[in-house]
């Protein structure tokens, strides 16, 4: 019997239906994977493992019974194909792991999931527990996470015979946002209620953007990186895709904690409960404005949507101040030395040796990472290896890199100095709507420049979310981005939820075709 109404439901909802058994979760994983294979033409998903899904669920409804089940039981979610698997394949949009498959899961996937320690070598942090949602699938990236757009992906999603990129769900002629776009486009099509994404220049919150939904990026350190295929590691940070805000809270709370064992970069931070403090009231918040964020290059149709939303903010109490990140245009080229010098570095794995492919023929070991390389990156990918290896090259690693990474400090201190005088930041998330497809894909540049407003926060390790509030261009959903402290996610999530209900019209829209 098919349930019309599950693809509609919040996380909340769904996980409040499964507990009180109006729906059990393997009913409710065929719903979704029905789902999927209707919809299979906007190349979201890249692999399926419907045995495995529904082994999960299984789980999920005998620990729902028992009375053992963690807080989202049997609530699906789609898991970017960046993040390792054990129950499908994990190919990070590359032709270098295509078909490769995990011995163990990510944390992150882990702790949404069964729990750590499934599947993962023991240790202290084994003993937690997981959520308990069911992985329905992967989702499509650009390759290695190296993108805007979605069309840098060299993997075939499912439903098709060759690389197809993903499209969007308001506007198939469209790009979903990268490199989250399978996250994105999934969630805004209701083919999952929930995906995990990763951001490390934007990839969480511009896809969310183009594609009307809601996600936050957490403080750098927030949620673990292990099991998380490496981009450039004092950037990458995971975190949840949904469509509201208060969906995002309560995944996020499973997602977050510190992971000692695997990843010495997690924060100490215990595990939090986001979803406490969303009904606070905005009265008195100060929301900066940084005057950078709305200049030459915010095309008006972003620039409307935006500043109507913050009128909204203004009628529910919170006061607008004008504040200056002044070196906001330098985290273009800030961003493109410091994140491919690291890529250039994370991507040495990759050498036909340990992982994915291996060129067939070859004369010697030297020969044989060549073609190797030469064979399973895409030009992109390429493109960052070699201007990473330039920057941090002798001769050129103080010019470039050593200066990068001076102004990246700079950066972060004009944050700091904004958040003397407001409590949290607004703005647009990208210039435009969702672009053309095809429209960018010949011209890198004009992709990098399209980063200008995710960038800062990212350099500065800082908690950033994008959401629904309007209109643009040929129809296509403008985001609004809320930037925050270290550590006040809770705050941008309550400031994201006041706005949701208070104006629901946004974040509850849903693209034509997919109701
Ligand atoms: N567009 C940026 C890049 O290509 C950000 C990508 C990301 O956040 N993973 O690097």
């Amino acid at each position: 019997m098919a349930h019309p109404e599950l693809h509609n439901m919040s996380v909340a909802e769904l996980a409040l239906a499964l507990r009180n058994k109006q729906v059990s979760a393997v009913e409710t994983a065929q719903h979704f994977l029905q789902r999927i294979d209707a919809h299979k033409a906007l190349g979201a998903f890249v692999d399926l493992n419907a045995e495995a899904t529904l082994a999960q669920a299984r789980a999920a409804d005998a620990a729902l019974a028992a009375g053992t089940a963690g807080p989202l039981a049997g609530v699906p979610i789609a898991h970017k194909d960046i993040f390792v698997t054990r129950d499908f394949a994990t190919t990070a949009g590359s032709r270098m792991l295509k078909g490769y498959r995990s011995p163990f899961d990510a944390t992150v996937v882990a702790r949404m999931g069964a729990g750590v320690g499934h599947g993962v070598p023991s240790g202290p942090a084994a003993a937690a527990a997981g959520a308990g949602m069911v992985t329905l699938g992967k989702v499509n990236c650009d390759e290695f996470a190296m993108g805007s757009s979605n069309e840098n992906s060299a993997i075939a999603p499912i439903g098709y015979d060759t690389p197809e990129p993903v499209r969007n769900p308001w506007n198939t002629s469209r790009v979903p946002g990268g490199s989250s776009g399978g996250s994105a486009a999934a969630v805004a099509a209701c083919l999952a209620p929930a995906a995990t994404g990763t951001d490390t220049g934007g990839s969480i919150r511009q896809p969310a953007a183009f594609c009307g939904i809601t996600g936050i990026k957490p403080t750098y350190g927030r949620a673990s990186r292990y099991g998380m295929i490496a981009y450039a590691s004092s950037l990458d940070q995971a975190g949840p895709m949904a469509r509201s805000a208060e969906d995002c809270a309560l995944l996020l709370s499973a997602m977050c904690g510190p992971d000692p064992d695997r990843d010495s970069t997690s924060l100490d931070t215990p595990a939090e409960d986001f979803s406490a403090s969303l009904n606070a009231q905005l009265k008195g918040l100060r929301i900066g404005i940084p005057k950078e964020f709305f200049g030459e290059g915010l095309s008006a149709d972003v620039r409307a949507a935006v500043d109507a939303a913050l009128t909204r903010y203004e009628a529910l109490g919170a006061q607008l101040v004008p504040i200056s990140l002044p070196r906001t245009e330098l985290s273009i080229p800030v961003y493109y030395i410091i994140a491919p010098a690291e890529a250039s570095s994370n991507l040495s794995r990759f050498d036909g040796v340990k992982f994915g492919h291996r060129a067939k023929d070859y004369t010697d070991l030297v020969d044989m990472y060549k073609k190797t390389r030469a064979q399973g990156f895409g030009d992109e990918v390429k493109r960052r290896i070699m201007i990473g290896a330039y920057v941090l090259s002798h001769g050129y690693y103080d010019a470039y890199y050593l200066q990068a990474q001076k102004i990246r400090r700079m950066i972060a201190d004009d944050f700091q100095q904004a958040f003397q005088s407001c409590d949290l930041i607004a703005g647009p998330v990208a210039p435009t709507v969702a672009w053309k497809l095809g429209e960018k894909s010949d011209d890198p540049v004009a992709n990098y420049l399209a980063d200008i407003f995710t960038l800062p926060a990212s350099l500065a390790g800082l908690p950033g979310m994008s959401l629904p509030v309007g209109f643009g261009e040929g129809g296509m959903p403008v985001g609004m981005q809320l930037i925050g402290n270290y550590l006040s996610e809770a705050r941008l999530l309550n400031a994201a939820h006041q706005f949701q209900v208070a104006h629901p019209e946004f974040h509850t829209a849903r693209p034509e075709g997919t109701a």
